[in-house]
């Protein structure tokens, strides 16, 4: 179809981290008959995993369902990002997916092109930012969901006059040093639970100063059934499997009990943490969110590490606002000053739509909020392109692998049918529906996603235009869907 002078593919694939090497194993093995190349922008893959060097940087979904459906994962259920890392390039090495990836490659602009039907897209690569042209048939984005550059820091007042080190753990510094310093590490999520247990020890002092708290699920960084299956001798693939049934089910009824008796949750999860605190800590003021269990992301707590420095007395929570930072650190709302030396700002993402590429479709731009999506993964008007975006509340993998099944399944329904492009738009029927935010924010309110919901598309009230975040329903209904719906455009 295309007559370009660049190099020309069925499919690129923008990102080599967790989604675009699910991605391209995928492709590889279930249409080999396409060309595709992936474009990542690092000099490595693995995406997050990569950029994340933070200090004990580690997951918080378990790996038998973080990790891939065809690759059995053998270790401690949280992992590491470095064993996050060599399992990636494990599964690289296996289907020699190496020579289809291209590091270094960013890519700044995409034009459709609807005369010819393919995209082609400009960028840089290498150290020198050498200009590059490509083109393909299908835009396959695996780029994730926040800007992988710079993490976000809020604008706090004073913040400009404090002459201490500021760090934000996805900037992390290699050659940092905190021996002796007084450090604050402001924040309550995953990246605050995952710090403060590993510099425990290692600083001064050592404060974590949130805003508000957050739940956290302490438990052995171990798995029983995986260790019979494994005592047994039963062949890792199946451990795999069965472990990962177990988990996604044992996930469903927590979830489920989390919407129907969110008040039982919330006790169960306040008793796991209670002894393991000292006697008559605040738990109603440092660990006792205001929002019920699941409305954000439930961080697990490996071992329960983080509150083996504060029982240990090497770790003081502080709830307060901030009211000023000043030249040798804090200062709350409720009147305590922190010193501080080094201040961490453990306060999340900037959300990144579509890896902040330019999109233009027939030299007109795209504008991602006046689309609706058709299920999390394609848009209203934007012909050959979809997005893997995950799970928040189960791991973002099973989606991945969702999200590529139906892709694949599209790409052969196109060339049976003998068509070369496809466009979700409403249908008749979808004329009064309407049209909501990206999330549901009583359902799930994380803060990047509040920060940006504005510039995301929007979704509808069925099924085929929305994410529903429901692992457990899409599940089913995925792979059960046709293509001649009618929301899907072929040409
Ligand atoms: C510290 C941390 C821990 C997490 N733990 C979990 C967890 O335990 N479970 C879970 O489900 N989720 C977790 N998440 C969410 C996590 O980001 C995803 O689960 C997953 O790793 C995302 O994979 P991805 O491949 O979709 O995106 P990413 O890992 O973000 O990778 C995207 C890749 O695309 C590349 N890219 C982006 N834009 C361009 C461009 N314009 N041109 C070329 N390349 C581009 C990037 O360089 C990057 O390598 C965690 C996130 C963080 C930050």
């Amino acid at each position: 179809m295309s007559t370009t002078q660049h190099e020309h593919f069925d499919v690129i694939i923008v990102g080599a981290g967790i989604s675009g090497i699910d991605a391209a194993h995928r492709l590889q093995r279930d249409y080999p008959e396409k060309s595709f190349v992936v474009l990542e922008a690092l000099e490595s893959f693995g995406g997050t995993w990569l950029v994340h060097t933070y200090p004990g940087v580690r997951s918080d979904s378990d790996l038998y369902t973080f990790g891939y459906d065809f690759k059995p994962w053998t270790g401690a259920p949280i992992a590491t990002a470095e064993e996050i890392l060599r399992y990636l390039g494990e599964v690289i090495d296996d289907g020699g997916l190496d020579r289809h990836i291209r590091y270094r490659h960013r890519i700044q602009t995409a034009s459709f092109d609807s005369a010819s039907g393919t995209w082609t897209v400009h960028g840089t690569r290498g150290e020198n930012d050498e200009s590059i042209t490509l083109s393909a048939n299908f835009l396959w984005m695996c780029q994730g969901y926040y800007n992988h550059a710079e993490g976000y820091t809020p604008e706090w007042p004073g913040f400009e006059s404090f002459a201490g080190q500021v760090i934000h753990p996805q900037t992390w510094p290699a050659d940092v040093k905190l021996a002796d310093r007084n450090v604050v590490v402001i924040g309550s999520g995953a990246t605050a639970a995952t710090l403060v247990p590993a510099l425990a020890g290692s600083c001064g002092t050592l404060t974590m100063l949130q805003r508000s708290p957050t739940y956290f699920w302490p438990s052995p960084n171990t798995n029983e059934v995986a260790d019979m299956l494994r005592q047994l001798d039963i062949p890792e693939e199946w451990t795999h499997e069965i472990v990962r049934r177990k988990i996604l089910f044992d996930q469903e009824l927590v979830t489920q009990l989390s919407f129907q008796e969110p008040e039982f949750v919330r006790d169960e999860l306040l008793n796991m943490i209670r002894p393991l605190l000292p006697e008559g800590y605040d738990i109603a003021t440092h660990f006792t969110p205001k929002y019920m269990p699941w409305r954000q992301r439930l961080a697990r707590v490996p071992d329960g590490d983080l509150f083996t420095g504060i029982r240990e007395g090497l770790v003081a929570v502080v709830t307060d606002e901030i009211e000023t930072f000043t030249p040798t650190g804090i200062v709350t709302v409720g009147g305590t000053v922190l010193d501080a030396d080094v201040v961490i700002t453990a306060t999340g993402f900037n959300l990144s739509v579509l890896g902040d590429i330019a999109f233009d479709i027939d030299g007109v731009p795209v504008d991602w909020a006046a689309t609706v999506t058709y299920r999390g993964l394609m848009f209203t008007g934007v012909p050959n392109l979809a997005w893997v975006f995950g799970y928040f509340r189960a791991s973002w993998t099973l989606r991945a692998d969702m999200v590529s099944d139906f892709l694949i399944r599209m790409f052969h329904y196109m060339d049976e049918h003998g068509v070369h492009v496809v466009t979700p738009h409403l249908r008749d029927e979808d004329a009064d529906m309407p049209l909501l935010e990206w999330v549901n924010v009583d359902d799930f309110n994380p803060g990047y996603l509040l920060r940006s919901m504005h510039l995301m598309p929007r979704r509808g009230d069925k099924p085929e235009w929305q994410h529903s975040q429901d692992y457990w329903r899409e599940k089913e209904i995925f792979p059960q869907a046709t293509f001649d719906d009618g929301c899907l455009d072929f040409a």
